[in-house]
């Protein structure tokens, strides 16, 4: 699943690549792909045609092309699977290309969206007086979004008597952070996950912030970070940061800090990466 590094890298790959160029027409070639289009294939087609893309945007791990004049963007959900490709339009078609958008231009290249496993795809909807997508006007902002509010994180932390890694993948709170940058991020902040927010101390929440833009900026720099081979940016490169990871996925392998075995637990259908010595477990309380 693509993280926010890995979708900001794609964002930027299409605000070189597609961003300000008009759509000549949009073909779907799998209606799983605009499911999330309630009006339909058709609809999705017609409503995208002869419109300009503006600047693509993102918050969190959502990702949206807005079309100029019309109050409504283009919401794409990578989903496992799915990637945003711009090809030029003699390479052959991927074998699970969904949706292709040709664009009324001389630039010779197109924009392909392509999902094996038909978890994402693309879909049309208004946007908020913000400029967001209504279906996710719920999001928080994420924590390399300028605008992000520490303090009133720091306070809804205090507030919510969760515990910290609940709390990082709470996107009502702060978004973009998914299993992996939280498991690295909790390392770098010799955090135990399961340490209740109740009682953070302001510069617990700022440095482990700190930790989190990190990390994030860390896989930004070198592409996001690649699990899946399926995973590809918009140019179709593979991300590399999983080489540089410290926590997450290095069960048994030595703590980069203390030379301990790094643990690796269940937790809410997921796992946690951890350092049982760098980062101690809350004490039981009941
Ligand atoms: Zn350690």
């Amino acid at each position: 699943m693509p993280e926010l590094p890995e979708v900001e890298v794609v964002r930027r790959g299409l605000e070189r690549w597609v961003a300000h160029r008009t759509v000549a027409e949009a073909e779907v070639l799998h209606p799983r792909a605009v499911r999330r289009h309630i009006a339909g294939a058709d609809d999705f087609t017609h409503r995208l045609k002869g419109h300009r893309i503006g600047t693509p945007s993102r918050r969190g791990k959502y990702l949206w092309l807005p079309l100029e004049d019309t109050q409504q963007s283009v919401l794409a959900h990578l989903g496992m699977s799915g990637q945003l490709l711009v090809q030029p339009h003699e390479a052959p078609d991927e074998k699970h290309l969904r949706i292709r958008v040709r664009f009324a231009d001389t630039l010779k290249t197109e924009l392909r969206f392509v999902d094996q496993r038909t978890f994402g795809g693309l879909s049309l909807h208004d946007n908020t007086p913000d400029g967001l997508p209504d279906v996710i006007a719920h999001i928080a902002r994420d924590p390399l979004d300028p605008l992000f509010d520490d303090e009133a994180f720091h306070q809804a932390l205090r507030r919510k008597r969760s515990t910290i890694k609940r709390a990082l993948l709470d996107q009502s709170l702060i978004s973009g952070v998914g299993n992996i940058y939280a498991d690295e991020a909790l390392w770098r902040a010799r955090l135990h996950y399961e340490r209740p927010t109740a009682n953070f101390t302001r510069p617990r929440t700022t440095e482990l912030l700190g930790h989190v833009r990190d990390v994030m900026n860390a896989a930004l720099a070198v592409g996001g970070t690649s699990f899946d081979s399926l995973y590809v940016n918009v140019n179709g490169e593979s991300g590399y940061f999983d080489r540089s990871l410290d926590a997450y996925g290095r069960e048994g392998l030595p703590c980069k800090r203390c030379g301990t075995p790094m643990r690796r637990r269940p937790w809410m259908n997921r796992s946690s990466y951890f350092c049982p010595q760098c980062q101690r477990a809350p004490r039981v309380s009941s």
